[in-house]
């Protein structure tokens, strides 16, 4: 079984919301349900998609400039940014990501976006989107600005941008993606999570620890101690650093709640796959705010009427 920290947050929220996602979901079935919930996978909120417009920007021009050496001007980037973010909005606004259940997603191209709110009829006010472009645009101002966390950050070497990492806990496969690896002057890795919200710091904590195992535990990075890892949460929106420390005694408390996450998850998945009638054994979500801003509500209220 696969586990990620997504998983582990979307099980604790709601079952069922665990069984649309992580074990129904699928691009390529021939099952159009099972198409369907995959498509529904894709649709984020507003608050996500700035997140994703801020990490795409950094990911294409920021972290490509830092790799080159070369300077990185900041009204650029906005630009870019921006640009991406109104092609989006058209694409998401013109329902096309529901190609999805007859196309694959990199065959609909880098423009893709499937808002939450166009899916489920809801408006968006202009004034909201105006908002969340001057986020955007802040986002990268307080990045790049003089005392910007990435002045601390172009002397480094090994630039690793959205980079996917999988390693072993017991019989889990756990999946991780880091928004940034590199490595000081001294070769030991320095990670940096992007954070574009306010954060609950103790699930944070642990999604930071999660990807310092990760390194620690990839064959490529063998000689490292815990030590040597530096872990940054970088918020751009309250432009506020975390450093976490890193050490083997957490290292060892991560690994044992990776596990314990995972066992209890695998208990009510069973082994046996896929299979529409165990949509009754995952349990609803406790609060009815969680149904509210849950992507497969529709899919869920169809399924409770059959
Ligand atoms: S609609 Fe509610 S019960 Fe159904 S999957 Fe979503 S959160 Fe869970």
């Amino acid at each position: 079984m696969k586990w990620s920290i997504s998983a582990h947050n979307t099980f604790r929220r709601c079952q069922r919301q665990y069984f649309f996602s992580e074990v129904m979901a699928s691009p390529q079935a021939k099952d159009t349900k099972r198409r369907e919930a995959y498509m529904l996978k894709q649709l984020k909120h507003l608050s996500a998609w700035q997140g994703s417009l801020v990490h795409q920007a950094i990911d294409q021009l920021v972290v490509p400039a830092w790799r080159s050496g070369s300077s990185v001007g900041v009204e650029k980037i906005v630009e870019y940014a921006l640009a991406i973010a109104r092609r989006q909005l058209a694409f998401s606004g013109n329902h096309d990501y529901q190609l999805l259940m007859q196309q694959s997603k990199v065959s609909l191209g880098s423009d893709f976006l499937a808002l939450f709110e166009h899916e489920y009829g809801i408006e968006i006010p202009p004034s909201d989107v105006k908002v969340m472009y001057e986020m955007v645009s802040q986002c990268l101002h307080n990045l790049l600005g003089s005392k910007g966390f990435a002045s601390s950050l172009c002397h480094h070497f090994d630039y690793e941008s959205e980079l996917p990492l999988n390693f072993k806990v017991d019989a889990f496969t756990v999946a991780v993606k880091l928004d940034l690896l590199c490595f000081r002057q001294d070769g030991k890795p320095t990670i940096v999570d992007w954070k574009i919200s306010q954060s609950d710091t103790t699930a944070y904590t642990r999604q930071a620890l999660t990807y310092a195992l990760a390194v620690f535990r990839t064959p490529r990075w063998s000689n490292l101690r815990p030590e040597d890892i530096r872990l940054y949460e970088v918020n751009l929106l309250t432009d506020s650093v975390t450093q976490h420390t890193v050490t083997q005694g957490k290292l060892y408390q991560i690994e044992d709640f990776i596990f314990k996450s995972a066992t209890e998850i695998q208990a009510v998945v069973g082994d046996q796959g896929y299979s529409l009638g165990r949509f009754e054994d995952y349990d609803s979500a406790n609060s009815p705010l969680t149904c509210q801003h849950c992507n497969f509500r529709k899919l869920c209220l169809e399924l409770n009427r059959d």
